[in-house]
């Protein structure tokens, strides 16, 4: 049995591959959250909207008095920003309860950080009170990234093709969650202690691949995540938006013109493409090459995925046309013009599943670091077990992603026919 500590976070299992996550504080009884499977556990905290949350941690990043540029920053300040910061995990209980006991544990940490005596222990205290409310969402960037990773674009994939897949984007992490650690536990409960909620997300994700009963998908029009209630094959869940269902949505526009014949979203995804790389590049450099690359932090890339999605089931509801889709996606100008959108582009095949496709030699019984456990999530991401790929990788993606979209772009553009 796990050794309990006070306060402390554990998965508990359950009867048809259901799990419960149960959380203990130090004061007061233990919560037991319901029970759920990983994969709808997964797929719940993927979605959770943490727009209010983020937007009101910007206005004290931005507005508070104690960051602004001066000479002299006063003891007062400090105290002025820790009770404005402490009532925003409030915002959370619902929503995210399992982020909002993370940041209690959190937030009691931090604000026990001893005074250094230095003239930018204020400021520094600051900054890491707020770095310290931004964990959830980073977590969920985290999840985010490796749900993408792993699921998009693999509906009618195995689970071993899935894991797969994750190893040959982030290794330290598919090692982590290896569904062969749990071998030697057929038909038992399981009490199984974690640091945090991130490394709870893994756990779900370990147990994700040991069952094959639920598969999670990607919508092919809200690109939210879900699970198929059948073996059939699944392009659109149940999700409502504007009134209407995605598979409402999905089947009309297969009357119409399917969305995977539509140009314009083929630019998209390789648009997206091209981002998520950029994202990865930066996040592998070394801090003092950093500036030779073009910036995109995980919360960049968020936030650009966040507008796209927006303009992609608008373009799809018929709300704006392709110019005016591309436009708003494109918001680095990447693209020549947005007047073309009838065109020849490369195949369907991704650069990152082309990438993952020589790689599916799937083996149990690969190692992983231990160093992987003692995640500390408070440390900016460039932390070391993001250092997925690398350097000859990133070069040869590098130049690759370069010619695909835009010279591709330019080299099939045609007239359009209407
Ligand atoms: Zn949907």
């Amino acid at each position: 049995m796990a050794d309990k500590k006070f306060p402390s976070l554990w998965i508990e299992t359950g009867d048809d591959g259901k799990i419960c996550v149960v959380m203990s504080g130090a004061y007061g009884p233990e919560t037991h959250l319901p029970f759920v499977t990983p994969a709808e556990d997964l797929v719940a905290a993927a979605e959770m909207d943490y727009t209010a949350y983020r937007r009101e941690i910007q206005r004290l990043y931005e507005e508070h008095p104690l960051f602004e540029p001066k000479l002299d920053i006063s003891v007062s300040e400090l105290e002025d920003l820790t009770a404005e910061a402490l009532l925003l995990p409030s915002m959370l209980q619902e929503i995210d309860p399992l982020g909002f006991f993370e940041l209690g544990n959190l937030l009691d940490k931090a604000l026990r950080m001893r005074d250094d005596g230095s003239a930018s222990f204020l400021l520094r205290a600051g900054q890491r009170l707020l770095q310290t409310l931004e964990v959830p969402i980073y977590t969920q960037i985290r999840l985010r990234n490796i749900m993408e990773m792993t699921f998009d674009g693999m509906e009618r994939a195995t689970q071993q093709e899935r894991f797969a897949k994750l190893r040959g984007v982030y290794p330290d992490i598919a090692g982590f969650c290896n569904p062969a650690r749990l071998d030697s536990y057929e038909n038992v409960i399981l009490l199984l202690p974690v640091d945090n909620v991130y490394q709870l997300r893994l756990v779900e994700l370990m147990m994700y691949f040991r069952q094959e009963k639920q598969r999670i998908a990607r919508c092919d029009y809200c690109w939210n995540y879900f699970i198929p209630k059948t073996k059939a094959r699944a392009l659109y869940c149940d999700r409502i938006f504007d009134g209407q269902s995605c598979k409402k949505r999905g089947a009309n526009l297969k009357r119409r013109k399917g969305p995977e014949q539509d140009d314009a979203l083929k630019l998209f995804k390789q648009l997206r493409d091209r981002m998520y790389a950029r994202m990865l590049r930066y996040q592998d450099a070394p801090e003092n090459q950093r500036d030779r690359l073009i910036p995109m932090t995980p919360a960049q890339y968020d936030e650009w995925e966040a507008n796209a999605r927006q303009a992609r089931r608008d373009y799809i509801a018929g709300k704006i046309k392709a110019e005016e889709f591309l436009r708003r996606i494109d918001t680095t100008h990447e693209l020549a013009s947005y007047d073309a959108v009838k065109q020849e582009l490369p195949p369907e095949e991704s650069f990152w599943q082309k990438r993952v496709a020589a790689d599916l030699d799937f083996d149990p019984e690969q190692k992983y670091p231990a160093s992987f456990m003692v995640l500390d999530l408070r440390k900016p991401m460039d932390s070391p077990q993001w250092q997925v790929l690398t350097r000859e990788e990133l070069i040869q993606k590098d130049q690759k992603g370069h010619q695909n979209l835009l010279d591709q772009y330019k080299k099939n553009q045609e007239p359009v026919l209407d």
